[in-house]
């Protein structure tokens, strides 16, 4: 009976009413506390669509009204409305070597519950997830139904078309595992995304350091096992053509250097990554231990991070180092042209000397000497892959491009 026109009507009417609601609600998320007249004013929108927006958004308890704010200029205090943080849960994954990180947060993107999970055999990592996401969800104190998203960020090249890790350095796994799949078949009808850890990294520098603000175009550079970077162009995540872009590990500052297993020499990766960087110490130093005990790999790591950031130690394996990832940097900033460069990963763990290193070799071969571009380490104290995640799905469902 209304195989006519009228369909389309409602059809587009729906998709206006839907963009119009996230409008709202991604303003609202951004205020933390805004009232339904000031809405009207920033969207244009009339006053009685925001209100029965804001209805809708109560009903599905997105947001609840906060109680009254400052008052404006006819003299009555207007009621704030505010995100509900239990109105809604995402869960985000960063995959590591043997482990992975499953971390909850609620609708306005804060932590609120975050553990770490051992993986023997990564053909279990589908179900793993799965399993551990429906734990945590309810652990957190929601339903099911309030999971809205689920991010996975992992250390490799990803083919994000068809969600598939198509290899990694650092983790067994390649792109016959399906686990993406597993994923979404278990929780249909959900924002379910893999991205590229640097990039989730990135993107978390951007959104919470403060030294950051104004700063649209930058680059995050994540050191540790595998050496990648993530770059946020014009505010938001670039991942280029193929999604390749970051593959920072495998800028060759040595056409002689070592074979690295993309088939180049002397890559950042095989030159400045973490493991790098522990063997030169010991091929020197010899092997470190313990109480004349092995220790395991991160261990060794972090004694020879404390060695130099307290007494000055491994100076010159630490700081041949941070030449390494200097001349690397320059390269990135005189194609890029960034307004800040974040040294974010285990590397940071080598604190201001080691990036006074950075600096000071950028300096020096820097084409711009003057220019006024930040060099920081990252400021971001819990997991930026985790909080990068949620803020991506929180983006992705919410977001609307202008
Ligand atoms: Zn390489």
């Amino acid at each position: 009976m209304f195989n006519n026109g009228s369909n389309k009507v409602t059809a587009s009417q729906q998709v206006i009413k839907e963009t119009n609601l996230k409008r709202v609600f991604s303003l609202i998320e951004k205020r933390d506390g805004i009232s339904r007249a000031e809405i009207a004013s920033l969207t244009g929108l009339s006053p009685t669509t925001v209100s029965s927006l804001a209805e809708e958004m109560v009903a599905k308890s997105m947001i609840y009204e906060a109680g009254p704010g400052e008052l404006s200029t006819s003299g009555r205090k207007p009621i704030l409305l505010k995100v509900n943080p239990r109105g809604g849960c995402i869960v985000a994954v960063d995959l590591q070597p043997g482990s992975f990180n499953l971390g909850c947060f609620d609708l306005t993107c804060r932590p609120v519950h975050e553990i770490n999970i051992k993986i023997q055999d990564f053909r279990n990592l589908g179900n793993m997830v799965c399993s551990e996401t429906e734990k945590i969800v309810k652990e957190c104190g929601y339903e099911r139904e309030a999971l809205i998203g689920i991010c996975i960020g992992a250390p490799g090249i990803i083919d994000r078309s068809r969600h598939r890790i198509v290899s990694s350095t650092i983790l067994p796994i390649d792109r016959t595992s399906a686990f993406y799949d597993e994923i979404t078949e278990s929780f249909p009808g959900i924002a379910v995304d893999l991205m590229n850890e640097s990039s989730l990294s990135a993107y978390t520098e951007k959104v919470f350091n403060k030294e950051l603000a104004g700063i649209e175009n930058l680059l995050f550079i994540d050191v540790h096992e595998g050496i990648g970077a993530g770059i946020i162009i014009n505010g938001k995540i670039y991942e280029g053509a193929d999604s390749l872009a970051g593959e920072f590990g495998h800028v060759s500052i040595d056409v002689n250097g070592p074979l690295c297993k993309c088939g180049s020499r002397g890559c950042l990766e095989v030159m400045a990554n973490i493991p790098a960087l522990v063997k030169d110490v010991e091929t020197t130093h010899g092997k470190i231990l313990v109480d004349d005990s092995p220790v395991d790999y991160d261990k060794r790591f972090s004694i020879i991070a404390n060695g130099y950031k307290e007494e000055g130690r491994f100076r010159n394996e630490v700081e041949t180092t941070a030449n390494y990832i200097a001349y690397g940097i320059n390269s990135a900033v005189n194609l890029m042209n960034p307004g800040a460069v974040v040294i974010g990963g285990k590397i940071k763990l080598m604190g201001e000397g080691f990036l006074e290193k950075v600096r000071s070799v950028i300096n020096r071969i820097g084409l711009y000497k003057d220019r006024d571009m930040k060099i920081l380490l990252s400021q971001y104290n819990g997991n930026p892959v985790t909080a990068g995640g949620a803020r991506h799905i929180f983006n992705e469902l919410f977001e609307v491009s202008e």
